[in-house]
């Protein structure tokens, strides 16, 4: 039949690309630095000790059914996800100012903010857009442009110091038009890893507030940037404290390691109960009429370990061993090319940047050389993966890094 002779054909994603041709490769010492996930230094995924351990909690709880969750979430679940990302003592939630619903993990969340954002924000003399980080997570522009939010872009990368052009950034916040709508990686910013300093922060909230501008706070990686759950939560906390407008999506892909479980939340801190119980109401309504209700098994598993202070001691300490092997990656890195190798240019963000994912620095020729020389898998933009890096691999990368910028 004729049906669906207009559809064109999409192109693949490009990092499932790059997984396929690094799975066809066969020379040993390949490696791949693209994926956005842990791996432990064996190259393996790790499934966290703490979560085999509340996994086997719930095999031998017979009170467990397969009934339906409620439409917003399993509710400890929702209660102790905003406490983790606000702190326990946070007086929006001891106010009661906080709209939490389960989702379908960061990217869930995001859409289901980015949705609520298209029917119900008062878009004032801003036009309906959302402002994005030059560059950004790639499906940050495609869940806008769903909902019928046009993504523009502000500078925050600044190629000539692989770090924070900040002043750009903050002259943006100054120029959009007042309440507009700025996206902002609440830390381990994908893919650049290069996060504002406090004292940035600080600026950027003063800012925000001055313009009334409204904080959409994506926060994939808490724990997972510096192996400290707090520290990590630092900028929400502090843009919650001054008042900011703002909401955040939590995954609990990364720091508990759960990426197929879809664990995740949506929190819209508002400025007062009542406001929080209609936006909780509205947020329902668009739940019910795309998922209905979210999955129960991840979200049960990150409840019993966020509300069992024993599970919680042991979560913290999964936690470190990752951020910390990654830590230890990007200092191996650096000295390997600074002291060891004498690669020609300047390598101090590889230890300065934070998280999963460290923007080298290196042009696409380079990256494509390390991969078609190199057998070394990379985004053309120059981003890695430091999760990819370990004990086994790192010299022959430092090397080969070290051989494509000569
Ligand atoms: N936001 C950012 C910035 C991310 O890097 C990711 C993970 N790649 C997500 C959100 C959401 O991922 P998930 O849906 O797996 O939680």
């Amino acid at each position: 039949t004729a049906e669906w002779q207009s559809v064109p054909l999409a192109p693949p994603d490009s990092i499932f690309q790059l997984t396929a041709a690094y799975k066809e490769d066969t020379f040993e010492k390949k490696i791949n630095l693209g994926v956005g996930a842990y791996r432990d230094d064996n190259s393996k995924p790790w499934v966290l000790p703490v979560v085999k351990e509340a996994t086997r909690i719930l095999l031998n709880d017979e009170t467990l059914d397969h009934e339906y969750l409620p439409i917003t979430g399993l509710p400890e679940f929702t209660a102790a996800a905003a406490k983790l990302i606000l702190g326990a003592d946070s007086p929006a939630i001891a106010d009661g100012r906080v709209s939490s619903v389960q989702t379908i993990s960061g990217t869930g969340a995001n859409h289901l903010g980015a949705l609520f954002f298209s029917r119900f924000y008062q878009w004032g003399p801003s036009e309906k857009q959302v402002f994005l980080s030059n560059p950004t997570w790639a499906n940050h522009q495609a869940i806008f442009k769903n909902v019928g939010i046009p993504p523009v872009d502000y500078p925050y990368y600044d190629p000539k110091t692989v770090g924070l052009n900040f002043d750009g950034f903050v002259e943006s916040l100054k120029s959009a038009p007042e309440r507009s709508v700025f996206l902002l990686h609440a830390c381990a910013h994908n893919p650049t890893g290069v996060d504002p300093t406090p004292e940035q922060w600080a600026i950027v909230a003063d800012v925000m507030l001055e313009k009334q501008h409204f904080a959409f706070l994506d926060c994939a990686y808490q724990g997972f940037a510096s192996g400290d759950l707090d520290n990590d939560a630092r900028a929400v906390r502090y843009f919650v404290q001054k008042g900011v407008s703002l909401l955040i999506c939590q995954s609990f892909a990364k720091n508990a390691g759960l990426y197929g479980e879809r664990v995740g939340a949506l929190h819209i801190v508002s400025t007062s109960k009542e406001a929080a119980a209609r936006v909780k109401s509205q947020l329902s309504v668009l739940q019910r009429s795309e998922i209905s209700n979210p999955p129960s098994h991840g979200a049960r598993i990150v409840s019993l370990i966020l509300n069992s202070p024993d599970l919680f001691e042991m979560w913290k300490r999964d936690i470190a061993t990752m951020a910390h092997r990654i830590i230890d990656m990007r200092k191996e890195l650096f000295r390997l090319l600074t002291e060891e190798l004498h690669t020609p240019g300047n390598w101090d963000h590889i230890v300065k940047q934070i998280g999963m994912f460290s923007f080298t620095g290196i042009t696409p020729k380079q990256s494509k050389a390390l991969i078609d020389e190199h057998h070394i898998y990379l985004t053309g933009n120059g981003r890695i993966s430091m999760a990819g890096l370990n004990t086994h691999n790192i010299q022959y990368f430092a090397a080969s890094l070290d051989s494509v910028v000569r």
